[in-house]
């Protein structure tokens, strides 16, 4: 587990004078094991933020500390996090199994403790029966707890969440929200959730980052967000 600092962050796509700012200047700090929403309208800068927490962006001005440790110039792979994408993105040829032993292969994690691995996270996601199974085998719900399956796996202080639920109907999404709830009680890991759901943001969240066109307008519990006078 670890702590989350953002500290005067700024994002500019694009450089010199046809730059666009799209993040202003966010300064807030996540706790260790704490879950925290960011939610606003589509293109106020969620993934982007997120993103550069991940490594996947460049941080333009500021810094984000994960742990207590700046991260701006630490590689995807150094920053000790894992992230659950909207699309999946399984390995289409590879089992259940396989795919979430992957990441572990390549670095060298020993037999025995990545199938121990494995099985932890397929009891947590009642993935066990499945794990012979390649994602076309699957139903959407199964591939969403696979994509979560390869992140547990990783055992990553942070959890970054990128709109998880939004390729599912809405029961598998009620379904599935209530794994994360599950996962987050049992593992306790720091976890960062975007959507641009007001209900989902409401139900997941310990405290909520609200975003509006690039800034972070509040940062509180469900109850200070919207029953502010
Ligand atoms: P959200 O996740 O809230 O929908 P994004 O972070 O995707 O918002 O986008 C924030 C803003 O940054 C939008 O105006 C979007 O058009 C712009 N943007 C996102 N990605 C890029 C990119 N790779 N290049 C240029 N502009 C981008
Ligand atoms: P390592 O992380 O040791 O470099 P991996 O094979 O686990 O080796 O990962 C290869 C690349 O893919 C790395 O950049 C890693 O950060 C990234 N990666 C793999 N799975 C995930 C995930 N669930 N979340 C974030 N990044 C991932």
């Amino acid at each position: 587990m670890a702590s989350i600092e953002f500290n005067n962050v700024i994002k500019r796509y694009g450089i010199g004078p046809k730059a666009n700012q799209v993040i202003h200047g966010v300064n807030a700090g996540v706790q260790d094991g704490e879950f925290v929403v960011i939610v606003g309208p589509s293109g106020c800068g969620k993934s982007t933020l997120l993103r550069m927490v991940a490594g996947l962006e460049e941080i333009s001005d500021g810094t984000i500390s994960i742990g207590n440790r700046v991260v701006n110039n630490l590689e995807p792979a150094e920053r000790d996090i894992a992230m659950v994408f909207q699309n999946y993105a399984l390995y289409p040829h590879m089992t259940v199994f396989d795919n979430m032993a992957y990441g572990l292969k390549i670095k060298k994690v020993p037999v025995d403790e990545i199938k121990a691995r494995v099985d932890k996270a397929a009891g947590i996601l009642e993935l066990g029966a499945l794990l012979q199974r390649k994602p076309r085998e699957l139903s959407g719900g199964q591939r969403q707890r696979v994509a979560m399956g390869r992140a547990i796996v990783r055992q990553p202080q942070v959890f970054l969440f990128d709109e998880p639920l939004s390729n599912l109907d809405a029961k598998l999404r009620a379904h599935t929200r209530l794994e994360i709830e599950k996962l987050h009680r049992e593992l306790g890991i720091t976890s960062l959730f975007v959507t641009h759901d007001q209900v989902e943001a409401m139900t997941l969240a310990q405290r909520m980052m609200v975003m509006n066109a690039g800034r972070m307008e509040q940062f509180g519990t469900p109850e200070e967000v919207y029953h502010r006078p």
